[in-house]
């Protein structure tokens, strides 16, 4: 077999072993050689070179391993006949997008259309719409995603341009450090030379007079040459504590577009969405479940997913809907902390029509038994109260009483359906008290 050929085999695998890097990172590999038990395989430029070695490298080297049967070390190269290319790029040194922060693994929505439209208009002709483009949100709702969406794009569409993105931190510090080495000059022909810069979280400009005296400076010198500005922060431009008012106006120039937090059909798509990319497919009903479930930010969405699929794996079951329960409990109890008795006890006596005084008192018919076990169940599932105060808050019951309740509620819901519905529904008002 020729070494192409078996170079070939390898790349499926390994493009097997890691579809999400493979997407963006994969393309455009050849193989320099195979022998002696290392193979090396040329890559494009030195920025593919770098993520290949950082992140790929375990994926390849198992792809090559199980291949050709032998233990393979793999070395990843720089494509001379493309090396000259690279040099003539103008790429910023140092641009790392992440592969999966496109425009098309963005699933727009109400919460985001308007900073997704204005993203996309100013990746489709930088410096000449929105300047500066300001996208503001809470943390986990997408701004560094857009934000990397917008440089892929400009950098597609217009191969020479030369884009700076750097979080506001490492903008601080490399400032910094170029004060203490004595190269300002040099910093400053760094920033103002670029044809887009982004700066992401901007928020931490703040108290820091300096650095936001020379960020003004390069601000200026981009903006009188129409360069494209683009910042994201955690809030409007005016409550960026500490901000100077001239900054805050220079923000306000362009388009201020915020970000909000996604509605319930958007999470819901977002799951499908971040599910396919990851290769795994989960039904609607999951979608939904973990939709309902999970609302703070999209970060937690996809930790959710990824916990569902941690325990299926581990557990070596199918990912269904009892799974994803089970996955998720503890990220519900998490998110319980704040539920207390008093929230569960006025959700159960309102669905069963009883009164609380019912609920607390000797009475043992079934119609105030079932109820109050139901209470405590919820409670011990809910809450972090001890069995003792759950009795305590129903009626002064002692904790034996709380825990055959318990075990009575978790046998019912085991046997029937009806109950096991019932008991979500309610968990679910509890939780959720105003969510669709
Ligand atoms: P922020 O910078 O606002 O804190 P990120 O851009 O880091 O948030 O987003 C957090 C995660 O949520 C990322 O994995 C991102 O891909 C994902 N995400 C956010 N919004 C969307 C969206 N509309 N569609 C798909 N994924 C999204
Ligand atoms: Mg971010």
């Amino acid at each position: 077999m020729e070494v192409e050929d078996i170079f070939t085999d390898i790349l499926e695998r390994a493009k097997a072993i890691d579809p999400a890097n493979a997407r963006k990172w994969f393309d455009n590999l050849t193989v320099s050689h195979l022998d002696g038990g290392s193979l090396v395989i040329n890559c494009p430029d030195e920025t593919v070179h770098r993520y290949l070695e950082e992140k790929c490298k375990n994926s390849f080297t198992r792809a090559a391993q199980q291949i050709t049967g032998h233990l393979i070390a793999v070395n990843f190269n720089v494509d001379a006949h493309e090396k000259h290319k690279g040099d003539a790029r103008t790429d910023t040194p140092g641009l790392r997008l992440h592969p999966d922060y496109t425009f098309d693994n963005f699933v727009v929505g109400p919460s985001n259309r308007l900073a997704h439209a204005s993203c996309v208009a100013v990746s489709q002709s930088p410096g000449n719409t929105y300047n500066p483009l300001f996208v503001y949100g809470s943390s986990g709702l997408g701004k560094t995603h857009l934000l990397h969406a917008v440089c892929f794009e400009a950098r597609r569409k217009f191969q020479n341009t030369v884009i700076q993105f750097l979080s506001c931190e490492e903008f601080v510090n490399r400032f910094i450090r170029a004060i203490e080495e004595g190269n300002l000059v040099g910093f400053q022909s760094q920033f103002r030379s670029v044809d887009t810069l982004v700066i992401d979280d901007v928020q931490f400009l703040r108290e820091r007079e300096q650095s936001q005296e020379e960020f003004f400076h390069t601000f200026n010198a981009l903006y009188n040459n129409g360069k494209q500005i683009i910042l994201s922060a955690d809030c409007p431009p005016g409550k960026i504590p500490s901000l100077e008012a001239r900054l805050i106006s220079r923000f306000n120039w362009g388009l201020v577009a915020r970000i909000d937090p996604p509605s319930y059909e958007t999470r819901v798509a977002i799951i499908q969405k971040k599910a396919h990319l990851r290769g795994l497919s989960i039904s609607d009903e999951i979608a939904e479940y973990i939709g309902r479930k999970v609302h703070a930010n999209i970060r937690e969405l996809e930790g959710a997913l990824t916990t569902i699929y941690a325990v299926a794996t581990t557990t070596n079951r199918e990912i269904d809907l009892e799974l994803a329960q089970i996955a998720l409990d503890g990220q519900i109890k998490a998110a319980a902390r704040h539920i207390s008795i008093t929230d569960i006890i006025g959700v159960v006596t309102s669905h069963f029509d009883v009164r609380l005084a019912d609920l607390q008192s000797k009475k043992r018919s079934q119609s105030i038994t079932e109820p109050r076990q139901i209470c405590m169940y919820l409670a011990r599932n809910l809450t972090k109260h001890s069995l003792e105060e759950i009795g305590g808050h129903l009626g002064g019951r002692d904790h034996t009483t709380v825990m055959h309740a318990c075990n009575k509620i978790n046998q019912a819901k085991d046997n029937d359906p009806k109950m096991s519905t019932l008991l979500n529904d309610l968990s679910k008002k509890i939780t959720h008290p105003v969510q669709t």
